[in-house]
């Protein structure tokens, strides 16, 4: 086997930093499966706390639950150089340089196969766009990435797991616990911000503190509840930082080169996401592990119908990712909202919700279509009647909020949100 890598191992240490890239339970137990665990001592992910916030700085409700398996954000920098390095002690032959169209022509004559994963910066016009696995074209969101580290983690210790913080219509903000490879245990933020919108303010920031500085206001202003975890904050380093876009596209799994020969693509070479449900490098694994396991079950030859074939096979799973993505980049609906209540009283819901993360397509009918949502909560004991007892108490929270705010001359700024909150 040859990899080829655009930069060594070296370079992609001292490369900028790259996305969060968090994996979920299955995913992380395929890559120590795999031997490929090198950071145990990284912190895990163990329970998600979701705040829906309203318009005014408060939160509405929160759903907090564990996740069934532990999740695992190591930083990509490390992984991918200690990858090489792997790959070589394991006898692979690692060639360092670009891969051109014409090198792939020339590697394609001499392999069994050549599998593309260089994501979605290169080679992109490779492989064509596939209209019908596609929903998008153009992005959903505007995007910034930071990983930071000294925050106050005694102001707010539900950020011992994750936390997500949704403003629905305006942005969600992910802060994940990270294995940063300068300072180790971090948290990498990631905010989505509604195009055009109060939360879409990063787009002119030039460095990492910078960004964290614009990250301090926008918190203030939108989700006040993490000013105090945030305000101490620090960047990890001068480059761990991303602002930009995701179009998302699914592509046709395989391209014919000039010469008449092929090539398969996998990971966000083919299926890309927006970030919002951090599903990239988990969709990357699990078609890697798919395709591994039909490959080396099949003696070849590996011609354009049988892999087109496998992706379609892929794809009977793999389009749940796609659909949850898409789904949740789309408006929250009112039985979506009834379910994220209903999660909000009783763990083992939220529990279930957040293995989404892990396993999209186990959300599906339930939490995207609204007699399948209904039904859902029926089998959970969860009436009508009960629906409307958790709504009136957010109602009541939400109006004490705004009454707290108002007597204790709290400075709670109201933001111009494009839709109105929970
Ligand atoms: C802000 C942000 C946050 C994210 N958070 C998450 C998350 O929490 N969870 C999650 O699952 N996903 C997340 N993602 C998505 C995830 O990072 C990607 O989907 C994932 O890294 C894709 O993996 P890949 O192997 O397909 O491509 P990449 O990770 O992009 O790897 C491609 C590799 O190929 C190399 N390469 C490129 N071109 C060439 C060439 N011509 N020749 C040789 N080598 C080449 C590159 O240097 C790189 O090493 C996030 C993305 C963003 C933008």
């Amino acid at each position: 086997m040859t990899i080829h890598s655009d930069r060594t191992a070296d370079e992609l240490l001292a490369d900028r930093g790259r996305p969060t890239a968090c994996l979920f339970g299955d995913q992380v137990e395929y890559e120590a499966e795999l031997g490929l665990d090198f950071h145990p001592e990284a912190y895990r992910m163990r329970r998600i706390h979701l705040d829906l916030f309203t318009g005014t700085g408060g939160v509405a409700f929160s759903v907090d639950a564990p996740l069934r398996k532990p999740a695992l954000a190591v930083d990509q920098r490390l992984k991918f150089a200690e990858g090489l390095a792997e790959l070589a002690r394991r006898g692979a032959e690692v060639v360092v340089g670009e891969v051109t169209v014409a090198d792939l022509d020339r590697l394609a004559a001499a392999h069994d196969l050549v599998v593309v994963t260089a994501g979605c910066r290169s080679l992109t016009g490779l492989f064509e766009r596939d209209p019908a696995r596609c929903a998008h074209s153009r992005a959903q969101r505007r995007l910034f990435m930071v990983n930071v580290h000294g925050y106050d983690m005694e102001a707010r210790p539900e950020h011992r797991g994750g936390v997500f913080s949704f403003l629905p219509g305006t942005v969600e903000v992910f802060w994940v616990p990270f294995h940063d490879k300068d300072v180790g245990e971090s948290r990498s933020v990631v905010l989505e911000a509604a195009p055009g919108g109060p939360a879409d303010r990063f787009r002119g920031v030039t460095t990492a503190d910078e960004g964290v500085d614009v990250l301090k206001g926008l918190v203030d202003d939108l989700l006040p509840h993490e000013s105090a975890f945030l305000r101490p904050a620090r960047a990890t380093s001068p480059v761990a930082w991303i602002e930009g876009e995701v179009v998302p596209v699914v592509r046709r799994p395989v391209a014919v080169l000039p010469s008449g020969r092929h090539v398969l693509g996998l990971g966000d070479a083919v299926v890309l996401n927006d970030p919002l449900t951090g599903q990239g490098a988990n969709n990357a694994t699990r078609m890697a592990r798919f395709f591994a396991e039909r490959l080396t079950a099949f003696d070849g030859p590996y011609t354009a119908t049988w892999l087109t074939d496998r992706f379609d096979e892929w794809w009977e799973r793999g389009r749940f990712t796609s659909d949850f993505t898409n789904g949740l980049l789309a408006p929250l609906r009112d039985f979506q909202r009834d379910v994220l209540l209903a999660a909000s009283r009783r763990e083992g819901i939220g529990e279930q919700l957040f293995e989404g993360f892990n396993d999209p397509s186990s959300l599906f009918p339930w939490f995207f279509e609204e007699e399948a949502a209904r039904d859902f909560l029926a089998r959970c004991d969860v009436g009508r009647l009960d629906v409307l007892r958790y709504k009136l108490g957010v109602g009541l929270r939400v109006a004490g909020q705004k009454l707290g705010g108002w007597r204790s001359g709290q400075a709670v700024r109201r933001p111009a949100a494009r839709t109105a909150g929970p």
